[in-house]
């Protein structure tokens, strides 16, 4: 059989792979810092003169930041296309690394070989787990079994400046059926996951102003009506004692977990107690009748994320602020919009102040939950490629931060995303000391060839 061939061809080249990827995890591609600008175009060199040693037709695209890298090969049904970025996170503080972070090596760890070096997990390990896919599949056959549209970016660690300009500028090119990225990790140690729910953010800064100045509270105490006294009665009633969110009209839109999906939850044995424990909590405290995964998974939440006002110095004054401000972000999921919970909200702070009280406001970013579409065919196909592969089924998994680029691939090319991804927690990604273990490696790669043959 095919794929079996690809799969024994993907083991015994597997040394010849980690070679490869040590090679590109040399290049210190640091997106953020201009001076690894070179470094930078060099990386995505690499990847042009890679993908066309695969025999695509690749090339380095400029933007007014680094470039992206585009490469086209094979033909027929599905087209898909591949995302992954080149570019990783700066190193400092350098003196907490074992070695130097692109001197990468294999190590014996803990728990197995792994791959040490910056960006070895995030992203230029993960995305090579696919080209290394592809070049089995050739070698062993010839030819792809489908058209594939490789994307790289070299922005991705700074903001992705570039993005979604030329998205929209090549969105001929970019179009498919289906977009893969790999940039997301395992559940645990062994369980592959395809993240289907993204969460989106809200963010809103208020500032509350009462008197003209700030007074003195021997003069003034009584009468005077204080802001940070108006501002924390807000904020408290922004939760009801259940842990729901109070701003009328705020789960609008926020769906009801599927039975299924509630069972695939449950069968992740997620340690709940474990997870708060480890940051020396132990109570739930989002929505009452909610895990703790559904509350970062599938759940909004409102958090305060600072408060500001008064005197806040060393020792003591006796002042009565003029002024009190908070920033308040929400995580948003399902079709939640958030330019109407924004509305809402500030009618809603705003029905609240006192006479003499007046409220000012500088909006921050607003962006929707993402949510895949699993009722597309490849989603259960990849499913079950991916719980082929490895010890435990696969799952369908939340991810309670936002990943830009999967809405992108939405808004912009009306392609639907899969995120598939073979990192671990404990990666230490964008820290001292990164690593991607051998294991990731080989059975990510074994999980591309899979999926490519469970799509075809
Ligand atoms: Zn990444």
């Amino acid at each position: 059989m095919t794929l079996d061939a690809v799969l024994s061809r993907i083991d015994a080249d597997l040394p010849a792979a980690t070679d490869r990827l040590l090679d590109l995890l040399r290049i210190p591609s640091i997106s953020t810092d201009p001076a690894y600008k070179a470094d930078c175009d060099r990386a995505a060199d690499w990847l042009v003169a890679d993908l066309q040693s695969l025999g695509a037709t690749a090339e380095k695209r400029p933007t007014p930041g680094h470039p992206m890298v585009v490469g086209h090969i094979g033909e027929g049904a599905p087209h898909l296309l591949f995302y992954g970025h080149y570019d990783v996170q700066p190193v400092d503080p350098l003196e907490l690394w074992d070695r130097d972070p692109f001197d990468p090596e294999i190590q014996e760890g803990p728990k197995g070989k792994v791959i040490r070096g910056r960006g070895s997990s995030d992203d230029k390990g993960q995305l090579m787990t696919f080209v290394e896919a592809c070049r089995a599949w050739i070698a062993e056959n010839g030819a792809l079994p489908c058209r594939i549209t490789f994307f790289f970016e070299g922005e991705e660690e700074s903001g992705s400046p570039s993005l979604i300009p030329f998205m929209k500028e090549n969105a001929d090119e970019l179009k498919t059926d289906i977009a893969l990225i790999c940039d997301t990790g395992l559940f645990g140690d062994s369980t592959p996951a395809i993240v289907t729910m993204l969460r989106g953010l809200l963010g809103e800064e208020l500032t509350i102003t009462a008197a003209s100045k700030d007074l003195h509270s021997g003069m003034y105490g009584g009468p005077a009506m204080n802001p940070i006294r108006v501002l924390s009665r807000i904020i408290t009633g922004l939760h009801d004692e259940t842990g729901r969110i109070t701003v009328p009209g705020f789960y609008d839109g926020v769906p009801e977990l599927s039975d299924e999906m509630r069972a695939q939850w449950q069968g992740l044995n997620f340690d709940h107690a474990g997870f708060l424990g480890e940051v020396g909590l132990s109570v739930p405290a989002g929505e009452q009748d909610r895990t703790p995964l559904e509350m970062i998974w599938s759940r909004p939440t409102c958090e305060v994320n600072g408060i500001k006002g008064g005197y806040t110095g060393e020792g003591f004054k006796t002042v009565l602020p003029s002024k009190a401000s908070a920033k308040i972000s929400f995580r948003l999921v399902g079709q939640q919009d958030p330019h109407e919970i924004r509305k809402n909200f500030r009618a809603y702070v705003e029905s609240q102040l006192p006479a003499d009280c007046k409220v000012a406001w500088h909006g921050h970013g607003a962006s929707p939950a993402g949510q895949m579409q699993i009722d597309h065919p490849a989603f259960e196909a990849a499913r079950q490629a991916l719980s082929d592969e490895w010890p435990n089924p696969a799952a369908y998994v939340g991810c309670g931060g936002s990943i830009p680029i999967a809405g992108y691939f939405k808004t912009i090319l009306d392609t639907d995303a899969m995120l598939i991804g073979f990192g671990k927690d404990d990666d230490q990604i964008h820290s001292p000391n990164e690593k991607y273990d051998l294991s990731s490696f080989h059975r990510g790669i074994r999980s591309w060839a899979r999926i490519l043959d469970a799509l075809t």
